[in-house]
């Protein structure tokens, strides 16, 4: 049995009197609640399939709609309700996926804070499940691809790179790539942090943190910007995680 937030159900759908006496019993109000049926006939059920057949979408078959992964959500708590893990997990496996291109604005909003995934009693991975719900919807041409994937292949690729996050390439490295001019210093060619185009907003959110950081903190992170350290044999694991990678079908160098 589905659980339907009321926020789930189309307004024209739901009969409510707010004064109702049946037989000398009062059921004003919600006591004489009655959402209407419908109809689907839009359904795809090869859908569900397919999510499972993805990497990251194994573990949708263990979720048994607690909604656990809905109430720890901050993007459905503090942003917008229609953003909702359980109920698009419920309409893949459904496969309605006309219910899902209809959320498909809301549904890239996940900042991947794992707080699903954490308190899900049934170890569902929801935060992947939801990627793989998207990316089947993308390969069925349903939805675009929205902006923030083209970010995290440019974070993959800078990983797969150093085995590492690259704080410094990373945030100017992609500031680039949406056209700031970045300063660059004329010997190693590494971005100067502040300098050149670098855009107000970033430098204000920036600033902050930075002055309440520890010296030595401060001097580590310069010099990671300079030289990039590798994490220890990467390029013989690189090989291993290459292979992985295409053998998952996650992505091909
Ligand atoms: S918390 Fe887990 S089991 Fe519960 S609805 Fe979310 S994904 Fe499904
Ligand atoms: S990882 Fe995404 S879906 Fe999960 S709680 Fe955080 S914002 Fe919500």
């Amino acid at each position: 049995m589905a659980i339907h937030e009321r926020s789930l159900v189309e307004p024209e759908r739901v009969l409510r009197k707010e004064r109702l006496v049946v037989d000398g019993i009062d059921v004003s109000g919600d006591w004489n609640l009655i959402i209407l049926p419908r109809t689907i006939n839009d359904y795809d059920l090869d859908f569900y399939d397919e999510v499972i057949a993805q990497p990251e979408g194994k573990t949708i078959v263990n979720c048994y709609q607690c909604s656990y992964c809905t109430a720890s959500c901050p993007v459905h708590n503090y942003w917008d309700e229609r953003y909702n893990p359980r109920h698009f997990i419920y309409l893949a496996r459904l496969g309605l996926i006309d219910e899902l291109q209809k959320r498909a604005d809301v549904m890239w909003r996940c900042v991947s804070c794992h707080k699903c995934t954490h308190r899900c009693p049934k170890g569902v991975l929801v935060e992947e499940v939801l990627k793989a719900i998207l990316r089947v919807m993308a390969k069925k041409g349903i939805i675009e691809e929205y902006p923030s994937k083209k970010f995290d292949k440019f974070f993959m690729d800078s990983v797969y790179e150093h085995g590492r996050i690259e704080d410094g390439e990373l945030l100017f490295g992609w500031i680039e790539k949406q056209g700031y001019q970045v300063a660059k210093d004329p010997i190693l060619k590494k971005p100067i942090p502040f300098m050149g185009g670098v855009p107000q907003w970033l430098k204000d959110l920036a600033i902050k943190p930075i002055k309440n950081m520890n010296i030595g903190f401060l001097i580590l992170n310069a010099k990671h910007m300079l030289f990039h350290p590798k994490t220890k044999n990467w390029n013989r694991f690189k090989q291993v995680l290459r292979k992985v990678m295409e053998e998952e079908g996650v992505f091909a160098h």
